[in-house]
């Protein structure tokens, strides 16, 4: 399995604020939010961008849109929130290993979060 910057979180190797874990995922705090609550939500298995996935990482994509859903509750944010899953270095992917970020914690004005 390649490292990722995740990995190395995971391994306990670098420091996080770990918010959620099981046997196929991990939910950590951003360290740079964009809103009050800014979550990301993480496969144990490395998956470099959400097109590799394949047919049988199926049951992996679905565990993680349902944790999705259970972290942001968890959170307090369980009504109003986003995902997003940015998807190669065009559309600002930087950690080249799957991740859902979860973001809430204020209103969404016409679409976007309110500032
Ligand atoms: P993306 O740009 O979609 O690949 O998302 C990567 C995210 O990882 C960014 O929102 C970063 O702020 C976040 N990030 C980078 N390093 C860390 C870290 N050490 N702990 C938590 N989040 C991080």
């Amino acid at each position: 399995m390649s490292e990722t910057l995740f990995t190395k979180i995971m391994a306990g190797e670098i420091p996080s604020d770990i918010l959620y874990e099981d046997e196929h995922c991990i939910a950590i705090r951003d360290i740079n939010p964009q809103a009050p609550v800014h979550v990301l939500l993480i496969p144990r298995q490395v998956i470099p961008r959400l097109v590799d996935a394949q047919l049988e990482d199926q049951a992996l994509l679905g565990h993680l849109l349902q944790t999705a859903g259970k972290v942001a509750t968890q959170l307090g944010i369980g009504d109003t929130f986003r995902l997003v899953v940015n998807n190669g270095e065009g559309a600002g992917q930087t950690v080249f290993h799957l991740h859902l970020h979860i973001m809430g914690g204020q209103g969404f004005d016409e679409g976007r979060l309110a500032r």
